[in-house]
């Protein structure tokens, strides 16, 4: 099972990068008409693995430049989802000055995985998975003072039994409404369509939005945007990026708000809590071909 798992997702992580260039949705008029009624959107931005803790050139490092310092909005805050133990990451002492940094410069961080490696938390025990959300939320705790809200699970994957283990750590389930296509699970950092997947993905989401379907937090719908800051593409290209998603939702005909990215801590955290999985089995979208994967492999 396991092993089909592997391959099911190398394949998928394969065809979301390589692939699936499909043209973003169409306008209609009457969708136009129904977006003049709806609020900005703004970029909730979010990073997945981090810190890295690599001393040369560190991308994380980059990344937290980045989002001070850029010439589309400086000072951006986003939520940075970490792993406190991975070997080469969170768990090393360069990994938590990092992650204190995050903290220190008004980012948020939130769970992401407290075992050395970056394991599907479905297939950890209960035991394991318990050990691994007490040191987790205990780790990040260290760091801000206060125990995370948020978690993005590993794989985009959670069934009933490990939601509800969440739900008794006080984490609740932050999943994306875009991903740059960016994670190097499999040794692929870059991304050749980054532009046209974003557009692509911005057109789908923006039918939920002319139907009324995404709520608004302070007078603006949150967007959730994925990246990978262990991913040195990803740092390479973060000022690009921070452009393109301005220029995706321009193309496609959805109004930002006058500061396109959130740049408050506690702004942030609402516009992410509102943005929450409330129930296990409430009907999710997962970026690339997860949602597929995942409803293949039900347990
Ligand atoms: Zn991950």
């Amino acid at each position: 099972m396991k092993q089909i798992v592997s391959w099911l997702s190398a394949l998928g992580i394969a065809v979301s990068i390589f692939g699936c260039a499909s043209a973003p949705a169409p306008m209609t008029p009457l969708m136009a008409e129904h977006l003049r009624s709806q609020p900005p959107i703004r970029f909730l931005l979010t990073f997945d693995d981090g810190p890295s803790a690599s001393r040369f050139a560190n991308p994380t490092q980059s990344i937290l430049d980045d989002l001070a310092h850029n010439p589309v909005q400086s000072g951006i805050k986003s939520i940075f989802f970490v792993q406190t133990h991975a070997s080469g990451g969170g768990g090393t002492e360069l990994g938590r000055k990092i992650m204190q940094r995050e903290n220190d410069e008004g980012h948020l961080l939130g769970f992401h995985t407290a075992t050395p490696h970056h394991a599907n938390h479905r297939f950890l025990s209960s035991e394991e998975l318990e050990q691994s959300l007490t040191d987790g939320v205990a780790d990040i705790k260290a760091i801000t003072g206060a125990a995370p809200t948020l978690v993005r699970p590993p794989f985009w994957n959670y069934d009933q039994r490990t939601f509800a283990a969440y739900r008794q750590h006080g984490l609740h389930i932050l999943l994306t409404d875009l991903s740059a296509n960016d994670g190097k699970t499999w040794g692929i950092t870059f991304s050749p369509r980054r532009r046209s997947n974003l557009v692509r993905q911005l057109s789908e989401l923006r039918e939920h939005i002319a139907a009324g379907e995404r709520p608004a937090v302070n007078a603006c719908i949150p967007v959730v945007v994925t990246f990978h800051d262990v991913n040195r593409y990803t740092a390479r290209h973060m000022q690009e990026y921070l452009q393109i998603l301005v220029d995706s939702a321009r193309e496609v005909g959805l109004a930002t708000s006058a500061k396109p990215f959130y740049d408050e801590r506690s702004e942030l955290q609402r516009a992410a809590m509102a943005s929450t999985v409330a129930r296990s089995d409430q009907p999710v979208h997962l970026p690339g071909v997860w949602n597929w994967i995942w409803n293949a492999n039900k347990p």
